[in-house]
């Protein structure tokens, strides 16, 4: 097709954004060997974030989201142990003010890391600000700022942001000292601001995670004092379409 044909039908459905880059992106797509689909996706990317005004833009971009995904999109039909209600009523963001934890534990493919990030999109659109770490990234972070002499400030910074979410704890297992940093972090936090965590482990199982029962009892208890527990067991999204063609 011609790009200017291209151009004409993305003017009349004003997605503006996309016209301004698509070109562009074609080249990129091409040369770093893009999929249709992910070429496609960058381009939707695009699309949905320019009109989300700028500041809230701004905001997204700040948290660090691996992706963009929306509580829209999520099918609660295809997750019935989910508890639909709660998490429309958790995203209003009350869970913000009263610095209440939301925990999504379950098997990989089962929407933790979509409801996390849809929840965090829904506090940059009321101008909160948001962080998202996985477990090993903030890990890193804590371990160099303790080395550099900078924990106390890192650990003040995480814990003036609005939201702070962890996800994929329990992939690794900390060490004793990096759990330690880590329990720093969740009292610093404790009655102040809202967490929100997702693991594929039970908490039966925390104590691996933490390489100590103790602090990691200590973690779970700060934790689970004023949160929102979601425990999920239901199938793999990703199994989705494979269950359907057999
Ligand atoms: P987990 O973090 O539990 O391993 P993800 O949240 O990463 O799982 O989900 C895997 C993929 O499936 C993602 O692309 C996610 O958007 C999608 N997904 C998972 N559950 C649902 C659902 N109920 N409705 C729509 N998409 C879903
Ligand atoms: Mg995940």
């Amino acid at each position: 097709m011609e790009p200017n044909q291209i151009d004409t039908y993305l003017k009349t459905l004003s997605l503006h954004r996309m016209r301004e880059i698509y070109q562009q992106e074609a080249e990129n797509a091409a040369n770093t060997k893009l999929s249709y689909q992910d070429y496609l996706l960058r381009l939707l990317e695009q699309q949905v974030l320019s009109k989300i005004d700028r500041s809230i833009n701004r905001k997204v971009q700040l948290a660090a989201f691996p992706q963009l995904k929306r509580l829209e999109e999520f099918d609660f039909s295809y997750q019935p142990k989910i508890n639909e209600q709660l998490i429309r009523e958790l995203a209003s963001l009350d869970f913000l003010k009263t610095a209440k934890n939301i925990l999504f534990i379950g098997p990989p493919g089962v929407g933790k890391t979509h409801l996390a990030i849809s929840l965090g999109i829904k506090a940059t659109q009321a101008r909160k600000s948001v962080l998202f770490f996985t477990a090993e990234q903030l890990t890193q972070v804590l371990a160099s700022a303790e080395v550099s002499g900078r924990l106390n400030k890192t650990l003040e910074d995480l814990t003036r942001v609005d939201l702070l979410i962890i996800d994929e704890l329990g992939y690794l297992s900390l060490t004793k000292q990096t759990a330690k940093l880590f329990f720093q972090l969740v009292s610093k936090r404790y009655e102040k601001g809202a967490i929100i965590i997702t693991s594929n482990k039970p908490f039966e199982q925390w104590g691996e995670i933490f390489a100590d029962d103790v602090v990691a009892s200590a973690i779970l208890d700060r934790l689970l004092h004023h949160s929102y527990p979601f425990l999920i067991n239901g199938k793999s999204f990703r199994m989705k379409n494979i269950s359907k063609s057999n």
